[in-house]
């Protein structure tokens, strides 16, 4: 396996926050990987260490191999591409897009035929003497992102590159974003804190807490088996109970989680984790509801029931007593409760 970006031991501290906090990642050559965690929990300080705008106050970054320290950014073969854009105002789509090759002074021709090549990459070849004013959003973005590859770099740093955009135009925009990077075969690194947007493009994603990495694994490891109870909270809903709670249910002091998804409501069940309890809240949420039941220790478990399932059986009303059952495979045992 070729790596393209690793770090080693990596801290960066400000004043006594760690933004990063003795980190050590390694991200395979050709892979989407995102960088998902909560607001300040120090994605954006590893992006900006790897494109060199930031410095490590201890431990070793290395790129392709090449030990990143005193590697000025512009000499680092990745690039960035920003929530805002940064685009240029004044000049049009293709002269945002030259920019970075006029400035190394590549011929003229030459960086004609690369913008049309990075234009038609994101499908924007016939926007090329569009002002970026007179852009959607969407097109605005894939100005950023032809600007970014016509350098060619080995890996792409994306901080939060759809934070802008409204749900439809992100939702299509992610599709396009996995399908360019499968494409141009180049490293993404994205920086993300909307765990939906990590499951669906990602190869590979490292969850994020206090500067810390919590666990790095397939989109299908950190949903179906997260390790902690930070990731089986902060990746989709889950049921998280502590050790006393795994003696109640399992007749085992074990933490552990379940999703929702896999609780079923009075249904016969062999081989199955089977409580009983009461009804204690139903959210509607469209096409689920939300229902959770109160077990007589106060354990709470909730579980997600397709709207068209319960009307069929019948919405159960508060305080109803009700049976739910889980397969033992559902159980993920957490590493640390904390
Ligand atoms: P994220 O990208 O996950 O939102 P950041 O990497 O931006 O998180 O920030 C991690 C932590 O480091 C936060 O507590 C933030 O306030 C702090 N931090 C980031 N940059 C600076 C800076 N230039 N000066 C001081 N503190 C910073």
């Amino acid at each position: 396996m070729s790596v393209a970006v690793e770090f080693e031991r990596v801290s960066r501290l400000y004043g006594n926050v760690k933004a990063v906090d003795n980190v050590t990642l390694t991200i395979p050559d050709g892979e989407f990987f995102s960088l998902l965690g909560p607001s300040g929990s120090g994605k954006t300080t590893c992006l900006r260490l790897i494109a060199g705008f930031d410095q490590p106050n201890s431990g070793m970054i290395r790129i392709h191999g090449v030990t990143a320290s005193g590697v000025p950014p512009y000499r680092r073969d990745v690039n960035t591409v920003f929530q805002d854009y940064a685009l240029f105002p004044h000049m049009d789509v293709q002269a945002n897009i030259e920019y970075g090759l006029m400035v190394k002074g590549v011929a003229v021709s030459e960086r004609n035929s690369r913008a049309r090549e990075a234009l038609e990459s994101v499908e924007l070849q016939d926007f090329a003497t569009r002002r970026p004013a007179q852009l959607s959003g969407g097109q605005r973005q894939r100005v950023a992102l032809a600007r970014a590859i016509i350098n060619r770099p080995k890996v792409l740093l994306l901080d939060e590159p759809l934070g802008a955009l409204d749900l439809k135009l992100r939702e299509q925009m992610q599709a396009e974003l996995k399908s360019l990077q499968k494409k141009l075969g180049i490293t993404f690194v994205y920086v993300t804190h909307d765990q939906g947007e990590a499951l669906s493009m990602s190869d590979r994603v490292a969850v994020f807490n206090k500067g810390k990495i919590e666990q790095v694994g397939s989109p299908e490891d950190i949903y179906n088996r997260p390790q902690t109870v930070f990731v089986a909270n902060f990746v989709g809903t889950s049921n998280i109970f502590d050790a006393d709670a795994g003696q109640l249910l399992l007749g085992q002091a074990l933490a552990f989680s379940v999703r929702p998804e896999n609780i079923q409501i009075n249904q016969p069940a062999d081989e199955c984790v089977c409580v009983e309890g009461s009804v204690h809240e139903i959210q509607y949420h469209g096409a689920s509801s939300r229902l959770s039941m109160i077990t007589e220790n106060g354990i709470i478990v909730t579980t997600i029931v397709s709207n068209s399932v319960l009307h069929q059986h019948g919405l159960p009303a508060r305080g109803e007593r009700i049976r739910m059952s889980w397969p033992r495979s559902a159980i993920v045992p957490l590493r640390q409760y904390a």
